[in-house]
């Protein structure tokens, strides 16, 4: 094919031979991955399960030297990954808070794309259990596309689609070489089990909420942290909802999830360097209610609301 303008020639080098991260930088304009020894947190998705154009399903990348973790696969996220930079043939590790489907709908994107994209090792997928079975399940949903690219004239590599599974309940998921990874089981709703995450490197503390009710352990583990990462929902736009089932509406927020006000609260007694707000459940406020909201909780600190593609 004769390319005539730059973005069919884009188009085309993409389809057929895009395997690096440099060529993605070239054709994305992504910011370049920071190989330095700086730890550094990318919000990649700060959605809901709202499809919000602007937000992306809730994903976030820690990266430290060449490594690079990532928590949730929301929708979207290789999308994001692609636009931060971030390389597209496969991350150091993939950590799920939950399986709840906002947090998982881009885990066929991360296992599969990662793999097309040229992906050389089997990748370590952590979660709660269940991870099993989801990895499972999506491997076989896409075993006719995984025939026709290994036994087609893609010749895409045998076997590199697979992923490493290992289900925790929670302790120490990663330790290696000055950075530690610890899964702190929250209370979110009827899921069995849900977690938090805490990350040590040798020049920061993160820790990642996930989707939690108020939880003491998280509070414990986000005493003094750099940054706290933390869902939350406008208490002052709590309503029952007009569909069959929305009476229970406010009963769900206050099982699954964190008031502005008792954001507020946890975090002025675990004192994060940084709050960030994200998974914002906003039912129609503006982001100003729910920061008010933080400081009725009492939190005089430095508050952020995450944007896709912040850097902290
Ligand atoms: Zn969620
Ligand atoms: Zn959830």
């Amino acid at each position: 094919m004769r390319c005539t303008r730059t973005v069919v020639c884009a188009a085309a080098v993409l389809l057929g031979f895009v395997t690096s991260r440099a060529a993605a930088q070239r054709i994305f304009g992504g910011a370049a991955l920071d190989t330095s020894a700086v730890t550094r947190l990318i919000v990649l998705g700060s959605g809901t399960p709202v499809p919000d154009p602007e937000r992306a399903g809730p994903a976030y990348a820690v990266t430290y030297g060449t490594r690079v973790f990532l928590f949730d696969a929301g929708a979207g996220v290789m999308r994001r990954v692609a636009a931060a930079g971030l390389p597209i043939d496969g991350m150091t590790a993939v950590l799920l808070t939950h399986l709840h489907s906002d947090h998982t709908l881009g885990l066929p994107d991360v296992i599969l794309t990662t793999w097309v994209m040229g992906r050389s090792r089997v990748m370590p997928v952590i979660g709660p259990p269940g991870t099993r079975a989801m990895v499972g399940h999506l491997q076989a949903a896409w075993i006719e596309d995984v025939v026709v690219r290994t036994e087609g004239s893609e010749r895409g590599r045998v076997g590199g689609q697979r992923v490493d599974v290992r289900e925790t309940t929670g302790g120490v998921v990663y330790d290696s070489a000055g950075i530690r990874i610890r899964a702190i089981p929250v209370p979110h709703g009827s899921w069995p089990v849900a977690f938090a995450f805490r990350v040590d490197t040798p020049d920061r503390s993160i820790v990642l909420g996930g989707d939690t009710a108020p939880s003491a352990a998280l509070e414990e583990a986000a005493r003094g942290v750099d940054l706290l990462v933390h869902e939350v929902y406008d208490s002052r736009r709590v309503a029952p909802e007009q569909r069959p089932g929305g009476e229970m509406w406010p009963q769900y927020l206050r099982e699954f999830h964190t008031s502005d006000e008792e954001l507020g609260a946890i975090a002025a007694r675990a004192k994060p360097k940084q709050l960030i707000l994200s998974h914002v459940l906003r039912m129609g406020g503006t982001m100003d209610e729910v920061i008010a909201g933080v400081r009725r909780g009492g939190f005089s600190g430095t508050v952020v609301v995450a944007k896709d593609l912040d850097r902290f």
